[in-house]
């Protein structure tokens, strides 16, 4: 299919934009535009994400203009079946809530299972730091009687494709899972810019906070999208599509190769889990934007990479609202700055050529 490559302006009034399928490009004029285009948790190394949604689009709004906000806010899931190479997938709340224990390969318990998304994920991150491996045991579920595979078929399917079904350790990681952040908006959709709207993932009203309850993603994306819906309706922002094929070859001499775009997209995603992930400290956030601003420069020297480019936008977003957020709150955890602090109890906001403004609203 095609894909979101451009957003056309004309000082802060949308115009229209660029699609491509990687053969050939369109350009698409409309009245507005609502970007309904997923978050940004697929940028890290170990995420729940669909494979084709990391949040390339939220840079592409940014470089049309748009302002990004909290994007130092992502929330990792505790639990995903972790296998080395596979990608993760989530076991519920539910199977802790029935009894499952996390455990360590000696099978001692560290974690009280029940304690909040966040607390719990920086526990198990931090035994892989001191070397140790994680497993969530169901066997106490099975003690008690119950036929896990009739109580969780959903879960038990997943264990069966990555061929755990027989075990009752599963081994498992915590996963980047949903973006609080996102392309600044309110919940009738508006943006910065005029014509251009965000609902659901891609979009931060604030609604989550710094520490979003689980379900209330998909109550945001229901209000939101009817909401917009409306406004853009009533506004009449509705309008004929016009579409103009262009001629541009996107091939060039200068195209990098899939099997080295595949290594920096690994490498991108691997810094952001290393430095910018649960726990962060001035020296990690420093070492990715260096290292960002490296694979950026690398990039510019070719013509096929857009989508890794833009990655890049979004990863150094990331990482300097990580940087300047001198505090812990909700899932952002500097380890260097350990308590919440009222001096940042606003919102984080990114603007032109990566300037960031914290402002209260
Ligand atoms: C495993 C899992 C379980 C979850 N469980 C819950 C739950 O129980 N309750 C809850 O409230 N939330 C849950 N969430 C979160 C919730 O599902 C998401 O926040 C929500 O689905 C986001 O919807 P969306 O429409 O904003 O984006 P998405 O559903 O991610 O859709 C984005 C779409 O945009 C497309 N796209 C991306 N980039 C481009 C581009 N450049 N050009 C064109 N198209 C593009 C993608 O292909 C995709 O189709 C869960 C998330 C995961 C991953």
């Amino acid at each position: 299919g095609y894909y979101l490559e451009e957003i056309l302006t004309d000082g802060n009034t949308y115009v229209g934009i660029l699609l491509s399928d990687g053969k050939e490009q369109k350009v698409v004029r409309s009245k507005s535009l609502v970007l309904a285009t997923g978050g940004y948790s697929g940028v890290y190394l170990r995420n729940t994400s669909a494979y084709n949604v990391a949040g390339d689009s939220i840079a592409v709004a940014y470089r049309a203009g748009c302002n990004l906000m909290d994007l130092e806010f992502v929330q990792f899931h505790p639990t995903a079946v972790y296998v080395e190479g596979k990608p993760g997938w989530l076991i519920s709340e539910a199977v802790r809530g029935e009894g499952a224990m996390l455990v360590d390969e000696n099978g001692e318990r560290f974690i009280d299972e029940l304690k909040p998304r966040d607390e719990v994920a920086r526990a198990i991150l931090k035994k892989y730091q001191e070397g140790h491996k994680v497993f969530l045991d169901i066997k106490p579920i099975i003690d008690k009687g119950i036929d896990f595979k009739e109580r969780f078929p959903n879960v038990y399917n997943i264990l069966k494709e990555f061929g755990l079904e027989n075990t009752t350790k599963i081994p498992v990681s915590p996963s980047a899972h949903y973006s609080i952040g996102g392309v600044k908006a309110n919940l009738d959709g508006k943006t910065d810019i005029k014509g251009i709207f965000a609902v659901g993932e891609t979009a931060c009203s604030g609604v989550h906070g710094a520490n979003r309850l689980a379900s209330n993603s998909l109550l945001e994306c229901i209000v939101s999208g009817y909401k917009t819906a409306y406004n853009v309706y009533i506004n009449n922002m509705c309008n004929k599509i016009n579409y103009v094929n262009i001629s541009n070859d996107v091939k060039s001499e200068k195209a990098m190769e899939k099997s080295d775009r595949e290594k920096i997209l690994k490498k991108i995603k691997t810094v952001m889990w290393n430095n910018v992930g649960l726990i962060r400290s001035k020296k990690s956030l420093e070492k990715a934007l260096a290292e960002l601003e490296n694979i950026y420069d690398t990039l510019s020297n070719f013509c096929n990479v857009r989508y890794l480019k833009d990655l890049t936008i979004l990863c150094k977003g990331i990482t300097l609202s990580a940087l300047s957020r001198e505090e812990s709150r909700g899932v952002h955890y500097r380890e260097d700055f350990p308590t919440q602090s009222e001096e940042f109890s606003k919102h984080t906001i990114l603007e032109n050529n990566f300037k960031i403004n914290f402002r209260r609203f």
